[in-house]
């Protein structure tokens, strides 16, 4: 099997699945209980805490524990947003977010009458600084701009952007989802961020697992409440075993952080370099300033789905665009966006490596892609 949809999820690391089990057993108290089953449990998870905060870089900021990157982007925009109201509402993010991002925003302007500006992307799906400049006002009150796309690859220009944001909306707090770069792409963490998303099973963690970076201070309005746990801003009883779980992972995946990153590079411009060689197949990753495990092509005129299930049967996986919008059989918002025709947007192929997938994988990749589209071009 040669797994390549690292991006839709990740095989959780084996020391993730041990931690895991080991804490539910040895720390299995309440955090809030009184008892001292219940402080163990609790000064675990702030340990916890540290740990991430130490291993990412991230010493500003505190973490709130979430069931992923989608209750994170949740909880940071509309907190966020619904907390500055009185001082504006005028919202910013970009054409190319994940669904978790665009819902939430639009559930800001449906519900509470905020007033969207959407970042326009360049065709290589890179956000249009000038743009960006342009569109911020005194009453930006939220910019949300990702890091890393999910469907192409392209790396965002996030310190130039907070730069951006902090001189010409500075009212504005700045929300990054890191989902796809985090522990793969370095960012630099004294970048202006106020909020700041991650998930667990993107990186070799469990499903139900993530995290929002709140740097110290950050003041969100809470969406869930009861009981006041995560500094209030996310009631519930806390997962400490989950939380244990994600160091790990975010351990793992930062200490190996550069090694991977040059193999998953050299693994990538390889790939890319021979796929756009097949005839018929158009490459919507970009070359520069893109992460090292994403590869995006599209094959116009083919059905995607049949190519995607007869990789399948050569052991192959991949995807046709984000887990999130496969099963919805539209064509790309994001490759759409980059200005790419109807006939490539729903034609797309998403290929996603991870650490530890060796160049020898890359003549039976290549072989099967080549010889899968020319057998659908010749049906066709
Ligand atoms: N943002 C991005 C960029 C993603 O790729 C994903 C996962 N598809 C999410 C958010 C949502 O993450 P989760 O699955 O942890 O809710």
């Amino acid at each position: 099997m040669i797994y390549l949809d690292n991006s839709a999820t990740t095989k959780p690391y084996p020391e993730v699945l041990h931690v895991y089990q080991q804490v539910s057993e040895r720390f299995f108290g309440n955090p809030s209980s009184l008892h001292q089953i219940g402080i163990d449990a609790s000064r675990l998870l702030n340990e916890t805490r540290k740990q991430i905060l130490h291993c990412t870089g991230f010493k500003q900021y505190e973490i709130i524990f979430t069931s992923g990157a989608t209750e994170a982007n949740n909880i940071a925009i509309k907190g966020a947003a619904l907390a500055k109201m009185n001082r504006g509402k005028h919202i910013v993010t970009t054409e190319i977010e994940h669904p978790s991002v665009t819902e939430s925003f639009e559930q800001l302007r449906t519900l509470f009458g905020f007033d969207i500006s959407y970042i326009p992307v360049d065709e290589q799906g890179h956000i249009d600084m000038t743009h960006l400049k342009e569109i911020l006002r005194p009453d930006t009150v939220l910019v949300s701009i990702m890091h890393v796309n999910n469907e192409t690859g392209a790396i965002q220009p996030i310190e130039a952007a907070a730069a951006i944001i902090r001189e010409y909306a500075k009212n504005a707090l700045f929300h990054v989802d890191a989902v796809q770069g985090l522990g793969k792409v370095t960012m630099n963490q004294q970048t202006d961020i106020d909020l700041l998303t991650m998930s667990g099973h993107k990186i070799h963690g469990l499903k139900g697992t993530g995290a929002l970076f709140l740097k110290k201070g950050t003041v969100l309005a809470p969406l869930i409440t009861g009981g006041g746990q995560e500094f209030g801003l996310r009631s519930g009883t806390e997962n400490p075993a989950g939380a244990v779980s994600l160091a790990k992972a975010v351990k793992q995946s930062f200490e190996h952080l550069e090694q991977h990153h040059h193999e998953m590079l050299a693994m990538k411009t390889e790939l890319q370099k021979q796929l756009v060689d097949i005839e018929g197949v158009v490459m919507n990753t970009p070359l520069k300033q893109s992460a090292p495990h994403i590869v995006n092509i599209s094959v116009p005129g083919i059905q995607i789905e049949v190519l995607l299930h007869m990789l399948e049967e050569k052991g192959i996986f991949v995807s046709t665009t984000s887990a999130c919008s496969a099963k919805k059989k539209e064509p790309s918002r994001v490759l759409l966006a980059m200005g790419k025709s109807e006939e490539v947007a729903k034609s797309s192929l998403r290929i996603s490596l991870t650490y530890g997938q060796g160049p020898e994988l890359i003549p039976h990749i290549i072989t099967s892609i080549a010889r899968s589209v020319k057998k659908l071009k010749g049906m066709r």
